[in-house]
């Protein structure tokens, strides 16, 4: 099966799975309905973690590891979804995604690891296609205009209250409906060698807008000074440089959340958001296309 294919048969079938008036995907439902079991296996060792598919077993079974003091197993079934975590709905689905590439679809199993990060990214994102209804998204973004960033606010009501995900994979999905859009999400900390106030990035989606890659170290004051300012903002900034990117005319709103008092600790988090600014007619006479760098 082509590349392209897989990705439109997966695709496909979240729309399928996806009852179409749900908000709230019921993921432990649809792996029933695929005649999937779903196992929350508990285990007091912190080395085991995260989820596995037995793709061997019969009827297949997705175990879900949990940390407790007592190690043993319990049978989900369709009416448990309120036990799961963001996190954890988003590994079954990653899981289903991986019962179709091998069952449905016939993909043989990674034998590279080039295949195993490919196969991942497939499964990623269609967690990302059956959590988070794109229609839905679409009706969402239709009243907020392009050059205005998603609001933060909105972005973790969406997450949390109204599709139970995390903010990371509904802006994965956000960037993906409107490429004129970007996301970041930044850590505070203090560099030990210098005392120097650092935001680390923590996590970053962007499309034609550039954003620093995972990990960036950002010490630029200017930026700090204006995150700081209040828990919530909006700021249009031009030629605004932000890691190794290029300079951008964009539009930054921001939400704070971390101790109060505008103190800033190891716990301070900021999420951000950045929308290209109106056309300045100075620059677009030039033919010059405000978005076109990709930066690493
Ligand atoms: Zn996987």
């Amino acid at each position: 099966m082509e590349r392209g294919e897989v990705e439109r048969s997966l695709s496909d079938a979240a729309d399928r799975l996806r009852k179409p008036w749900e908000r709230r995907v019921a993921v432990l439902r649809i792996a029933a309905d695929l005649g999937l079991e779903v196992v929350l296996a508990f285990h007091d060792s912190l080395r085991l973690g995260g989820t596995r598919i037995q793709l061997e077993q019969r009827p297949p079974r997705i175990l879900l590891y949990r940390t407790g003091a007592t190690p043993g197993e319990k049978l989900l079934t369709a009416a448990d979804e309120w036990r799961l975590t963001p996190r954890e709905r988003f590994s079954v689905a990653h899981e289903i995604g991986h019962w179709i590439v091998s069952e449905q679809l016939g993909v043989p199993p990674a034998e590279t690891s080039r295949d195993y990060w490919r196969q991942e990214e497939w499964v990623n994102s269609f967690a990302g296609c059956l959590l988070v209804p794109e229609r839905l998204i679409k009706t969402w973004l239709a009243a907020i205009p392009e050059t205005k960033p998603v609001p933060p606010i909105g972005l973790w009501r969406m997450a949390t209250r109204e599709l139970r995900v995390s903010q990371e994979v509904l802006a994965r999905v956000i960037v993906r409906v409107r490429p004129a859009t970007a996301f970041l999400k930044l850590i505070y900390f203090v560099r030990r060698r210098d005392a120097y106030p650092i935001l680390k990035v923590q996590f970053s989606t962007g499309s034609l807008i550039s954003t620093p890659v995972r990990g960036t170290h950002l010490a630029d004051p200017d930026l700090q000074a204006i995150l700081k300012t209040q828990d919530m903002g909006q700021a249009s900034l031009r030629g605004f440089v932000i890691g190794k990117c290029p300079p951008q005319n964009i539009t930054l709103a921001w939400r704070r959340s971390g101790p109060a008092d505008m103190k800033e600790s190891k716990d301070t988090v900021y999420w951000l958001a950045l929308a290209p600014s109106p056309k300045d007619p100075d620059t677009s006479s030039t033919g010059q296309t405000l978005f076109d760098t990709a930066c690493l």
